[in-house]
């Protein structure tokens, strides 16, 4: 169930911030589409909606909807997205005008009907134009759907643009159970990648005091638990399991709003996988689905993150000796490394280059406080194995081979993605401590063995 308390309200939390979630109303469940006049008095009552589909979703899920909305009384204009290069629709700036432009004068609010990309814009869309919006769900596919930020395609390159949250979020089982068995699984990815966001976030506050909350994080470790003891059974579409996972979605993704950023539920697995994302949208490749990618990432990261904890504090190399402190004297370096995609990273890459500025201070620093650290995270920090186990059992991808990234591209984006955000994770840290560079080698020469012989295997010699 998701707790009625969170919804609609401030309330003072134990870590001294007041959260908010906007989100009114949720109904999760088979027939939660009988609920739509309650979903539609908590978006005020709307007479006129835009709803917004593409073709995939309108055949999903529109004839249920428009069922239900004809003896309400209510006017309908729909927007039915084109398709995209690779198929589903892209969440760019053309199709975020084509929803705006179909907003009419009797529109009183915007109706998603869909799951990541529609959502998405709908957001934003329904921000710009003042409306409020609600969705009625399609796919358990990501943890976005109470978020209040929009991850857009511009100028072929990823970037986070303010929305507004739902007012309402209607899943209804008979539809989310017929989705793609690809997008159920990514559901799963994206949340128990959330395992390791919130070690980043834990870690983040310890290295640079950043603000952290218990609360949010306890709100999704028993949904998370619950949902991997039931991965094969969502792998197969059994109707209760994937009810616990969309429930666990959407507390993942009241972690951000609660948060007001998405670090709670996106740390070094997502960077990783943005990087991929980057290098595909500017290559013009179709890419896997989000949840594809962070539940490979993730289990990656989480393999760091042991990697680390295992390390006693006089086997660290050292701080790192490839990059200069100056930023002049670095940047040439770090553009090396980007190649294509240094103009748009490089204001972020500057912001973190130039917050640890002094290298040696920081590695003593981290050496002092080593134990104390890894302590600290313990609880947080998941184990490699279940998590790969999860996605095994459930059918998802679980190497980077099951995703065609070759392994040049893992050594690459596991080495460079911390570049992309000015967001401290566990690739910082493995900077740091000069165990990234060995690390990345390692695994990328495990993750494509036909392309790095075994006769180069590095591993042990970082
Ligand atoms: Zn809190
Ligand atoms: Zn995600």
């Amino acid at each position: 169930m998701i707790p009625a308390h969170l919804l609609d309200r401030p309330f003072a939390c134990e870590c001294g911030r007041t959260h908010h979630i906007p989100t009114r109303h949720i109904t999760i469940g088979r027939g939660a589409l009988e609920a739509l006049p309650e979903a539609l008095a908590a978006a005020g009552r709307p007479k006129g909606l835009l709803a917004v589909s593409d073709s995939a979703t309108r055949s999903a899920a529109w004839e249920a909807i428009a069922s239900r909305l004809v003896p309400l009384g209510i006017g309908v204009t729909e927007v039915v997205l084109p398709a995209g290069p690779h198929g589903p629709p892209l969440a760019d700036e053309s199709n975020r005008r084509r929803i705006q432009q179909a907003v009419r004068p009797d529109t009183d609010a915007i109706l998603a009907v869909g799951s990541g990309t529609i959502n998405d814009l709908a957001k934003v869309a329904s921000r710009t134009c003042g409306k409020p919006y609600l969705v009625c769900a399609t796919a358990p596919s990501m943890n976005g759907y109470p978020s209040t930020n929009a991850s857009l395609l511009e100028a072929g390159l990823k970037v986070t643009r303010p929305g507004q949250g739902p007012s309402a979020i209607l899943a209804d089982l008979a539809i989310l159970c017929a989705a793609p068995l690809p997008m159920i699984r990514a559901g799963l990815g994206d949340l128990l990648s959330q395992q390791t966001a919130l070690v980043d976030w834990r870690l983040a506050s310890l290295v640079q005091g950043t603000a952290y909350c218990a609360a949010t994080a306890r709100l999704v470790a028993g949904p998370i638990q619950r949902v991997i003891r039931e991965a094969e059974a969502i792998g197969r579409r059994q109707e209760t399991a994937v009810g616990e996972l969309t429930e666990a979605l959407i507390l993942s993704g009241f972690t951000m709003v609660m948060a007001g950023q998405s670090s709670p539920a996106s740390g070094a697995e997502h960077l990783i996988s943005h990087y991929w994302e980057m290098e595909a949208a500017l290559a013009g490749r179709e890419e896997p689905l989000h949840g594809a990618q962070v539940g490979v990432t993730c289990i990656l990261t989480a393999h760091l993150m042991a990697r680390l904890a295992d390390r006693a504090v006089r086997d660290l190399p050292g701080p790192p000796r490839n990059l200069p402190d100056a930023w002049e004297a670095a940047e040439p370096l770090l553009a090396a490394r980007h190649g294509s995609l240094w103009a748009v990273v490089r204001q972020e890459a500057r912001a973190k280059h130039l917050a640890a500025p002094d290298r040696v201070g920081r590695f003593a620093m981290l050496g002092e406080r080593w134990a104390e650290i890894w302590a600290a995270l313990g609880p947080l920090r998941p184990d490699p194995g279940s998590l790969q186990s999860a996605l095994e059992r459930a059918g998802a991808p679980t190497t980077p081979t099951d995703l065609e990234v070759t392994a040049d591209a893992v050594e690459r984006a596991l080495v460079a993605a911390r570049d992309i955000r000015n967001r401290y994770t566990v690739l910082d840290l493995a900077t740091e401590v000069g165990l990234l560079e060995g690390w990345a080698k390692e695994t990328a020469g495990r993750s494509a063995p036909e392309i790095a012989p075994g006769a180069s295997h590095p591993a042990g010699q970082e």
